[in-house]
């Protein structure tokens, strides 16, 4: 493992540094309320059309697409470059993280025109339909299904937990399109118009007063075939390139989540009960320390991406191992911290500390993050089949024909 950055990436670094600091001011610090969502997306788009004019955006994908066709390594070091400020985040990662890969390897080049130079821009935000009420690990059970229609196939169903959807211009959507098969055979994936006649998007509240994701119903929308992408019944398998993506961009530590630094903070200007700093009690040094701990084991084992990744290979499972003890850590340290807090650490209003916001937004997200892009139970079955090699979760379902399953 090697912790310094090549000559290049160095070179690389140093020209990011340089043009945030010419164009980044802004976003120095946190905002002092947070966006409300028109303002988000306003923002979202200034910043996306400012860093595609200097050559920030599409950074590992092909030039051909418009991308800078760098490695993923000049990529990750934008990210944690511009992770040094508070620019607007979020609106297009399933976009152009997830979406827009996905229609440029597997979509026709009328389509892939068409959409993919908007999508970098940022003037058209995407989201991913895949979960369903029934289906969300298991994914290949989904039951939205489209029925082909001359040259048009037509959807009806329903899709849940989509991200930004409220926010979206278009979609990819998996669909049943034979139930006769076995579920994994049986799926196709088109592009959809969130505006087309028949959509409805339904926002979802969370507990923590955001509304980020969305129940999404399909009345007869008619898609064209020239947006389908890949072949019928080949679904799955152009699932797989968006899943792909979204493991690589969901392993790490969000930016600005609290670390063991904020613990050590809030323990050292309140009181134990017993009397004293609570930073002297024996029990609350150990629960420091664990943090301190899991802290250096995450960034290590990311390390291991990097370095895996610096070299030109594809990361292994450490993703996976990544993604179970960051998301656990992240509501463990959270809710510790609020614990210290003690009377303040109770959700407060807008007009709250913004530190102790922070915590709370952190702790209530914690939640999602173990479920989004793969369960903790869903990681350790993959952990336990692909690296420690022991047998495979009963899939009794899998070779008979998806309408003679269930
Ligand atoms: C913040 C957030 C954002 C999201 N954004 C999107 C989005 O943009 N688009 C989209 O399509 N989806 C999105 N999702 C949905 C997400 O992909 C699903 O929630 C996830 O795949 C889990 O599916 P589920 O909720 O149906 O739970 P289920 O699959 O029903 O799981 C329920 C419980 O059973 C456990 N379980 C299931 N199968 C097994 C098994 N084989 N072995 C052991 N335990 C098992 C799970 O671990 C979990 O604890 C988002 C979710 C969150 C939280």
């Amino acid at each position: 493992m090697d912790f310094n950055d090549t000559d290049v990436e160095a070179a690389y670094r140093e020209q990011v540094r340089g043009w945030l600091t010419d164009n980044a001011a802004e976003y120095r610090e946190p905002p002092a309320t947070p966006w409300k969502l028109d303002e988000f997306i306003r923002r979202s788009k200034a910043w996306q059309a400012k860093k595609h004019a200097a050559g920030y955006t599409g950074i590992t994908w092909p030039r051909a697409m418009g991308g800078q066709g760098l490695t993923p390594m000049h990529s990750i070091i934008y990210g944690q470059e511009e992770g040094r400020y508070h620019a607007p985040s979020g609106l297009y990662s399933i976009g152009l993280g997830m979406c827009i890969p996905t229609v440029f390897t597997h979509g026709n080049p009328e389509v892939v025109q068409r959409y993919v130079p908007k999508a970098l821009l940022g003037e058209e935000v995407w989201c991913q339909l895949f979960s369903e009420p029934a289906a969300g690990s298991d994914l290949a059970g989904i039951r939205t299904k489209a029925v082909k229609d001359g040259d048009d196939w037509i959807i009806d169903g329903q899709k849940v937990w989509t991200s930004f959807a409220h926010a979206s211009d278009f979609g990819i959507v998996v669909c049943r399109t034979d139930p006769s098969v076995p579920k994994h055979k049986g799926l196709t994936m088109f592009i959809v118009d969130m505006k087309a006649p028949g959509m409805e998007v339904r926002g979802i509240k969370q507990m923590s007063g955001g509304s980020d994701f969305n129940e999404v119903f399909f009345t007869g929308v008619r898609v064209k075939d020239s947006h389908r992408l890949g072949d019928v019944g080949n679904g799955w398998k152009v699932a797989l390139t968006t899943l792909m993506h979204e493991r690589l961009a969901v392993g790490g530590k969000p930016r600005h989540a609290p670390g063991y630094e904020t613990l050590m903070k809030l323990a050292r200007g309140v009181e134990a009960p017993a009397g004293g700093p609570a930073i002297e009690a024996g029990d609350v040094r150990q629960r420091i320390a664990q943090s301190y701990i899991n802290d250096q084991g995450i960034k290590l084992t990311q390390m291991r991406a990097l370095s895996a990744l610096s070299k030109g290979q594809i990361p292994g499972p450490e993703q996976s191992i990544a993604k179970v003890v960051v998301a656990k850590t992240m509501q463990d340290m959270a809710s510790f911290a609020l614990d210290l807090a003690g009377g303040d650490g109770f959700v407060t209003g807008a007009d709250g500390d913004p530190e102790l916001a922070k915590l709370q937004g952190s702790y209530l997200g914690a939640a999602g993050l173990r479920i989004a892009g793969g369960t903790d139970e869903i990681l350790r079955n993959i952990i336990a089949e692909r690296v420690l090699g022991l047998p495979g979760d009963l899939r009794p379902d899998k070779d008979k024909p998806f309408n003679a399953a269930a």
